[in-house]
């Protein structure tokens, strides 16, 4: 039988840190999994700060950048807490795939039930033994499949705190981007707690610009909310600012090459890429339908019709 899934944050004196790991389930083979998680506390009470990865198991730039966290001695809280949990989806981790066994994405499975299958044990335990402990929380992911995302905060933008926190965080860029059902940023709404979501990257890559990014937010983040001093110089560059976004979709099968980077800026009517077929006798271009930026390309060479190829959005 798993052992309890419990942890207590009082069990680690104000000034410490520690680690320990949460047993959900073990494989067909008996072989435990084991979930780390650490906790660092400052020397006074005050806000309690998630930083959470993995929850999609092959998106490792997330994991990278807590693990940097830690192993950097980043992580000196003058006060409140940080609960670090660098690595949730263990299952998805040793299989170089986004969801658990039962085929579900965690990150669709909450609030989760105690008894019922994985993805919904694991969205359980972070609905009842994480979010009832925090007060805010970075939820790290990247782009699945081979789609880069640029590095962004997708947050609520008509929540005047998300706004705040995800400026505070300053990304290169911020997306608008509603809730969805089911998923963590959903529960910890209903529950009273500001989650974000640093999406940076591809799925299987680390990405050396979005790690870094995602560092350097992350002690921005935590400083403006007081837990540590001001060490992340603000870029003077302001974040991209996205209020509408679309996927530009292949009109036909073959090979996509794209003429456009994340973050590049976008006019009407400009080729961001095109499709052809393997023996480079058809070609067809793909034109941006407005002025706006990149946000996402996918790196996927080869495409099926409808596949999405490249995310835009507009800033005004
Ligand atoms: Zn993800």
């Amino acid at each position: 039988m798993p052992e309890a899934i419990t942890f207590d944050l009082e069990s680690f004196p104000l000034g410490s840190k520690g680690s320990l790991v949460i047993n959900l389930a073990m494989l067909a083979s008996r072989t435990p999994i084991e979930i780390p998680l650490f906790i660092f506390r400052g020397a006074q009470e005050g806000p309690v700060v998630l930083l959470m990865a993995g929850m999609h198991g092959d998106e490792v730039n997330g994991t990278e950048i807590i693990r940097r966290l830690i192993n950097e001695n980043l992580i000196n809280l003058e006060k409140g807490a940080v609960i670090a949990l660098p690595l949730l989806n263990i299952y998805g981790f040793i299989n170089f795939a986004r969801y658990v066994p039962d085929g579900k994405d965690v990150n669709r499975s909450f609030p989760g039930t105690s008894l019922g299958s994985l993805a919904s044990r694991m969205a359980h335990f972070v609905t009842h033994q994480v979010l009832p402990k925090i007060d805010f929380g970075i939820d790290f992911h990247t782009g699945g499949g081979m789609i880069y995302n640029y590095p962004q905060i997708r947050c609520v933008f008509d929540n005047p705190l998300n706004l705040d926190l995800a400026n505070a965080f300053h990304p290169p860029m911020i997306i608008n981007a509603s809730l969805r059902e089911k998923s963590l940023r959903e529960q910890a709404t209903k529950a009273g707690k500001t989650i974000l979501v640093y999406e940076a990257g591809e799925s299987m890559r680390f990405d050396e610009y979005s790690i870094e990014e995602g560092i350097n937010g992350t002690l921005r983040f935590l400083s403006h909310l007081g837990l540590i001093s001001p060490i992340a110089s603000v870029p003077a560059k302001k974040p991209i600012l996205i209020h509408q976004d679309n996927w530009i979709r292949a009109l036909q099968s073959g090979f996509f090459h794209p003429t456009t980077k994340p973050g590049d800026p976008l006019h009407k009517g400009q080729l961001i890429g095109y499709l052809s077929d393997p023996d480079g006798s058809d070609k067809d271009d793909v034109f941006s339908p407005y002025e706006g930026y990149v946000i996402s390309v996918n790196h996927m060479p080869v495409v099926n019709v409808g596949d999405a190829l490249v995310h835009i959005g507009k800033s005004v």
